[in-house]
């Protein structure tokens, strides 16, 4: 069974964010870009179903500008055996690239589609589910745990009550969650042998695919800042406080 994982470059998780002096966005300029954490995992997780002899081959797909090839080269270096980069300029949201998705599952009939379940950037927390929605597949997200059997996965999810598993048929959708596995480090030799995978370029036209973007950023701020704290002298003082300025007891 082939696995696809589809990857985003997104801004990397160590960088404090700055928003453009004009309101209009997070500003890229110099900053350092990364894979989505839950990608990341994603990968990890498709690579050891093949490394289990579950899956036979790992595909992993990036909508998105051309950088997005060193995104996918990170895949590859992680196990992946191939890579397709849907390349862009125009800024995807969700819907574009789960349309985007769909048309590669058309072309490459995998059994399944590991997605994480939200990109560190925007999080968004749709692409998986609006993928699944498009093909008519079942979906699991949030996967704390994936067994696959031979025509079904079995998926654990971690809900707000406890955990939640369910069983779905192949082929199906299914987005990762943290505590899924840990990501491994890419080593040196496979970061020389994941120069020499293949990777493959589609244009959205080509996929037949209409990517203008459906929604309009308004403005982008930065959260308030936090104003620094207090001392108390006692609990009296402690409680007063609690009732009277932050009004959080009655
Ligand atoms: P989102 O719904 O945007 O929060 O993204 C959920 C998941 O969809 C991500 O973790 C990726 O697996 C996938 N995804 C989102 N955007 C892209 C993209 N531009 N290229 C490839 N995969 C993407």
């Amino acid at each position: 069974m082939k696995v696809l994982v589809p990857v985003k470059r997104v801004i990397d998780y160590n960088v404090k964010v700055r928003v453009k002096a004009d309101g209009t966005d997070v500003d890229l300029a110099n900053v350092k870009m990364s894979m989505n954490p839950f990608d990341e995992i994603a990968v990890e997780e498709a690579v050891r179903m093949k490394e289990g002899g579950k899956a036979t081959e790992v595909v992993v797909v990036s909508c998105g500008a051309t950088a997005c090839q060193e995104t996918l080269r990170a895949a590859l270096a992680l196990g992946a055996d191939r890579a397709i980069l849907v390349e862009s300029d125009v800024a995807l949201q969700p819907l574009a690239v789960a349309k985007l998705l769909k048309a590669v599952v058309a072309k490459e009939a995998p059994g399944m589609v590991v997605c994480g379940k939200q990109a560190i950037d925007d999080d968004s927390n749709q692409v998986g589910q609006m993928l699944a929605a498009l093909l008519g597949w079942p979906q699991a997200t949030f996967a704390s745990k994936v067994t696959l059997g031979d025509n079904n996965v079995t998926v654990t999810r971690e809900i707000d009550g406890g955990l939640e598993t369910l069983e779905l048929k192949l082929p199906a959708v299914v987005t990762t969650d943290l505590r899924l596995n840990e990501p491994r480090y890419a080593t040196l030799p496979n970061i020389m042998k994941a120069k020499k995978k293949p990777l493959e370029t589609l244009k959205p036209d080509a996929l037949g695919v209409d990517v203008t973007p459906r929604l309009k950023t308004l403005k982008v701020a930065e959260p308030p800042k936090r104003a620094g704290g207090v001392k108390v002298a006692d609990v009296a003082q402690l409680v007063d406080k609690l009732k009277n300025e932050a009004k959080v007891l009655g």
